[in-house]
């Protein structure tokens, strides 16, 4: 079904990636070796005051009261005593969750996670308030389309800032700072009511053809100027060379633009290699069949697809949102089915990674399904250190899973944020939700941080003891027996 695309042995990473996803039986670590439950094993990289902060900054994760009302308590705090709250975000949450301020200060970031077979993901993680410009502008659209290009910015410098990265720089990007929401669920309604988002052809050109005539003027303009920042981004990321784009998947409602666009971009960038890696959730309903038309498409077209698979984050707000409006809930009907259907996606794809038609993204906390990929791989005959093949994670969380898959040779790339402190408050507010959730985010890290603190404490205690024993008291000792 899929056609092989073709690997131009002029192209040293594609020969590479051909070399590296060759199907012969793998010599590496099986996922049976890999020891994600050995507390002292997964966290033998950790000092004893990291372990304790990040207990510390997980405990009051879930506390819900703080938890849920943190954006209010921050603004109202920041407003009394601004550099007070920066100083206590900064030396608990911030230094969990964030490498630094800016690229310099990660750098002690990066090497420690380089020591322990981690690559980074850059994200510029500011996001700073669009109301307070745009108010009282007497151009409220000329604001926006400002702020936009401001947040092109900020990705720009993401990229410009991987330059430091070692190995292949990923960028993480989201299309809804590029572009108005509101046009993006236009944009979103107009292609699902046509069925098929872009047919088949040349995708920008569909784009216009089909989104044209049900735009305004200013929603034109507005279209244009979102293709260009993409572009712009696309293009840099192309000139750096081994580099890769992450866009974001998002609500359901803006989702099929996201597509679009994503489409439009893979066709574009990807003739020899997946620079553009497009995101499924794995929580809705469509996401297989939507990996099966993007991987079919992409073998019609002759660009290679790339993959990034997450379980989803916008559970409540998409159920909410079906249930107000009366419609069918995209999201699986329960947790089960959710693992099942990121578990499958994931074996589908890498059976295409397996052939060199493909790479993927395990981006995924969830043990059950880090290790699922890996028996896969295995099965495969994919060598952990595949190129085809990475794991994503993010800072701060599921140390347990990243460092262990980083010493046996996985490609392991931790999201690291960063960004002055009070302008990464957003993403931090976000990352202590996912973390209060009892379902998921870090119960099972929490606890075996508790085994490997008690473990160390007797340790310390068994050598304190034989330190202080008197001189004499192994002969006496020896003499009472
Ligand atoms: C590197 C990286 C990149 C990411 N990029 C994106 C992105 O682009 N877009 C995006 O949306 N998210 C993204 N995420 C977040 C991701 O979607 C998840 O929110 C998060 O990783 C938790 O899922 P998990 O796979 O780690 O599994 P777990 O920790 O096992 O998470 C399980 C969670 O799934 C939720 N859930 C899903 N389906 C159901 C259901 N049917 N019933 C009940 N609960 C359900 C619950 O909240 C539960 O807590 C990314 C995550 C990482 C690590």
């Amino acid at each position: 079904m899929f056609r092989t695309t073709a690997v131009p042995a002029t192209d040293p990473m594609r020969q590479d990636s051909a070399e590296a996803t060759s199907k012969q039986p793998s010599a590496s670590p099986a996922f049976q070796d890999l020891k994600f439950d050995d507390a002292k094993e997964a966290f033998k990289a950790k000092s004893t005051g990291q372990l304790l902060q990040s207990l510390a900054v997980f405990k009051a994760c879930t506390i819900k009261p703080l938890v849920n009302n943190a954006d209010t308590l921050l603004a109202a705090s920041r407003r009394l005593a601004p550099s007070l709250v920066d100083h206590a975000v900064k030396h608990t949450f911030f230094r969990h969750f964030c490498g630094g301020e800016c690229v310099e200060s990660i750098q002690p970031t990066l090497q420690y996670l380089e020591r322990h077979g981690i690559r980074p993901i850059l994200n510029y993680a500011a996001e700073d308030d669009v109301k307070e410009e745009g108010e009282g502008d007497s151009c409220p659209l000329a604001a926006a389309e400002r702020k936009l290009d401001r947040n092109l910015d900020i990705f720009m410098r993401s990229i410009r800032d991987s330059d430091n990265v070692r190995n292949r720089a990923f960028v993480a990007i989201k299309v809804t700072p590029l572009g108005p929401p509101k046009l993006l669920e236009k944009m979103s309604e107009v292609l699902t009511a046509t069925g098929d988002p872009l047919d088949r052809g040349d995708a920008s050109a569909r784009l216009r053809d089909v989104l044209l005539p049900h735009l305004d003027p200013q929603e034109v303009t507005s279209l244009d100027a979102l293709i260009r920042r993409l572009d712009t981004l696309c293009d840099a990321v192309v000139a750096k060379g081994n580099s890769r784009i992450l866009m974001d998947a998002e609500h359901t409602y803006m989702q099929p633009a996201i597509d679009a666009l994503a489409i439009r971009a893979q066709q574009r960038c990807n003739r020899s290699e997946p620079v553009v890696i497009n995101t499924y959730q794995c929580y809705l309903k469509d996401a297989a069949a939507r990996i099966e038309r993007d991987m079919a498409r992409a073998a019609e077209e002759g660009w290679v697809f790339g993959a990034k698979t997450v379980r989803g984050a916008y559970m409540v707000v998409e159920r909410a949102r079906a249930q107000a409006l009366g419609y069918d809930s995209p999201i699986q009907d329960t947790l089960q089915a959710t693992h099942a259907n990121y578990d499958r996606c994931v074996e589908r794809i890498l059976g295409s990674v397996a052939h060199g038609d493909a790479e993927l993204m395990v981006a995924s906390h969830n043990q059950a399904s880090v290790e699922n990929a890996s028996r896969c791989m295995h099965r495969l005959g994919l060598d952990p250190s595949s190129r085809g093949v990475y794991f994503g994670q993010l800072l701060g969380m599921a140390d347990h899973l990243s460092f262990t898959l980083g010493r046996a040779g996985y490609r392991i790339h931790k999201i690291v944020p960063y960004g002055p402190v009070h302008e990464t408050l957003q993403y931090l507010i976000r990352r202590a939700q996912e973390n209060s959730d009892v379902l998921g985010g870090c119960g099972k890290e929490r606890n075996m941080i508790r085994t490997e603190l008690l473990r160390r404490l007797r340790q310390d205690n068994a050598l304190a003891r034989a330190l202080w024993r008197p001189r004499d008291s192994s002969r006496a000792a020896a003499a009472a027996a």
